[in-house]
């Protein structure tokens, strides 16, 4: 195979391979556990665990453990080739999909102005950031032929979620930011440049944290909500920035966070009015804190967040100010 078997299988966390294969698991605690019935035996009362920080499963009921290639072994009574070879079947298509997709986006962001337009309000607009994030615009109406002059039937892009089931695109008027996991685009945020819903994601997983693979090098990195938030902090030469896509982090999020006990994690989610970033932010906190991080809060001005910041002017020199103001907790 043409990567690392071990990269390989980080590409697709076992507690997500497990949730699309519908087993239903719940957390254990504040930890990286979970557990629920076994899918590998009859089982009566939950004794499956998954600990999502080694991505690896146990069975307290028939014994059985390992990875995720282990737990397709098992399960699907296949050898161990047989079941590497079941596993990128299963993930290849759709990651070569949204390549493509997001490889199209690209190409309209320079075909219509009004995607260009919209970043330039946002304040996005270094050519070489736009680029190097991948961003593009959705039109809408015009991937479907796009995409069927590749080979991909309409039930292909319907399973994608590309494609609604009425037939419209689910990205229209949208600005497109992929989001990439070890250089496999794992989902497509579209930010709504219009009044529809601001934010819409593909239905399958965020994946990890934003760029985790060039932002993970830092010993303080910036967390931040949106990916606007990012795309300026990075064009204003705040490399360390990553995003979670939303307030809430995923298991998987969390591990990347914990891989490096030194790491100080500043927090600079938004300000909002009804203290819902604020109240996200301060149980981030706490929770990260309580596993030995070093975390800090920054303090944005009254309904700000790191983009309008920017756009209201804010130089790189003001917010590497407030990052010394940051307070712990
Ligand atoms: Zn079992």
């Amino acid at each position: 195979m043409g990567e690392d078997l071990e990269q390989f299988k980080q590409r697709i966390p076992l507690l997500e391979y497990l949730q699309r294969h519908h087993w239903r698991g719940h957390r254990v605690g504040a930890g990286p556990e979970f557990t629920g019935l076994c899918p590998l035996h009859e089982d009566s009362h939950p004794s499956f665990y998954v600990n999502v920080r080694k991505n690896l499963f146990y069975c307290h009921g028939c014994g059985c453990g390992g990875d995720l290639i282990r737990f397709v072994e098992l399960s699907r009574h296949l050898s161990f080739r047989e079941s590497v070879a079941y596993v990128q079947e299963e993930l290849a298509p759709t990651a070569e999909l949204l390549a493509h997709t997001a490889a199209f986006y690209q190409l309209e962001l320079h075909r219509y102005p009004e995607g260009i337009q919209y970043l330039a309000e946002r304040g996005v607009h270094d050519a070489r950031i736009i680029e190097e994030l991948g961003i593009g615009y959705a039109r809408g109406g015009n991937l479907r032929p796009h995409l069927q002059a590749f080979g991909y039937s309409l039930e292909r892009l319907l399973e994608a979620g590309l494609i609604g089931p009425q037939g419209p695109d689910t990205f229209c008027r949208r600005v497109i930011f992929p989001c990439r996991q070890q250089d496999h685009i794992v989902n497509l945020y579209g930010r709504s440049i219009g009044n529809a819903f601001p934010h819409r994601l593909l239905p399958r997983s965020k994946g990890g944290l934003f760029a985790w693979e060039s932002v993970r090098q830092f010993r303080n990195v910036i967390l931040v909500e949106g990916l606007f938030d990012l795309a300026v902090l990075w064009q204003a030469g705040f490399r360390n920035t990553t995003c979670a896509i939303g307030t809430h982090l995923t298991p998987a999020q969390l591990a990347q966070l914990r891989e490096n006990p030194d790491l100080c994690v500043y927090i600079a989610f938004d300000q909002d009015q009804n203290q819902a970033g604020q109240n996200a932010a301060n149980a981030l906190l706490h929770g990260l804190d309580q596993a030995g991080l070093h975390v800090r809060l920054v303090d944005l001005p009254a309904g700000q967040d790191p983009n309008s910041y920017f756009t209201r002017g804010a130089t790189p020199k003001d917010f590497a100010h407030l990052l010394e103001e940051a307070a712990s907790l």
